[in-house]
């Protein structure tokens, strides 16, 4: 990215177990001049996840008065808990001069596209090969109550009729294959845009 143009969002939305966080952390891993925008939410850390490295995890008055401070840039209830991506986190990597990486829901996606200047960003929509499949990760990550894997799962088909309101969509069913193609999407995007 050149010092001249503006930073690019990465808008990146999938049903849960699509293999979303998966596929962006290698894609981070090549590609230093992205930066993963960290959303505050009132879920609690699963195993493993660390405080402003995964979210900023905060209980439900916190994110209330974040709501009403006018803080986030869009927020959303999702799977019955609340996920946003606050203003102070874009401007800090926009300061960075990094391009952004939002993983966040297909509602968030809909607020951020038409909040933010056409040019400012790029949605890509995750899909899963089959919902059979999905349900396989959803169990094989083993880090959600069995309650909850069924209602990610019952959200995925809703969520998987509005692909087509991003501007690409990606099958992730070879891990390889799918990194390959969300690199060459932001790295097509950033030709363009400069
Ligand atoms: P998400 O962030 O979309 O909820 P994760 O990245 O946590 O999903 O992936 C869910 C599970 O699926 C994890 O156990 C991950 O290792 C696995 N996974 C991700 N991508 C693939 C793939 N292409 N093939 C097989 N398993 C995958
Ligand atoms: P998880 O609980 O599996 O980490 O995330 C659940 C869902 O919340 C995923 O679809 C993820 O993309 C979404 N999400 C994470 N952060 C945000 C956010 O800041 N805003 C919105 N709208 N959704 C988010």
């Amino acid at each position: 990215m050149s010092n001249e143009v503006a930073p690019l969002i990465f808008i990146i939305s999938a049903p849960s177990g699509t293999g979303k966080t998966t596929l962006i952390r290698r894609v981070m891993a090549l590609d230093q001049n992205l930066a993963f925008s960290v959303s505050h939410t009132t879920r609690a850390p699963r195993e493993g996840e660390i405080d402003g490295r995964d979210y900023y995890f905060v209980n439900h008055d916190e994110f209330q008065k974040l709501i009403s401070e006018g803080a986030f840039i869009e927020w959303a209830e999702v799977y019955g808990e609340f996920y946003g991506t606050s203003r102070r986190e874009i401007e800090h990597l926009h300061s960075l001069r990094k391009d952004v990486v939002l993983d966040i829901d297909v509602q968030g996606a809909m607020q951020v596209m038409g909040k933010l200047n056409r040019r400012e960003w790029v949605s890509i929509f995750i899909l899963p090969p089959d919902i059979d499949t999905l349900g396989q990760r959803l169990i094989t990550r083993e880090k959600d109550p069995l309650e909850h894997i069924e209602r990610r799962l019952s959200a995925a088909k809703e969520e998987i009729e509005n692909a087509s309101k991003y501007d690409y969509q990606i099958i992730n069913d070879d891990l390889q294959k799918a990194t390959r193609e969300l690199l060459s999407i932001i790295l097509k995007a950033r030709k363009a845009a400069s």
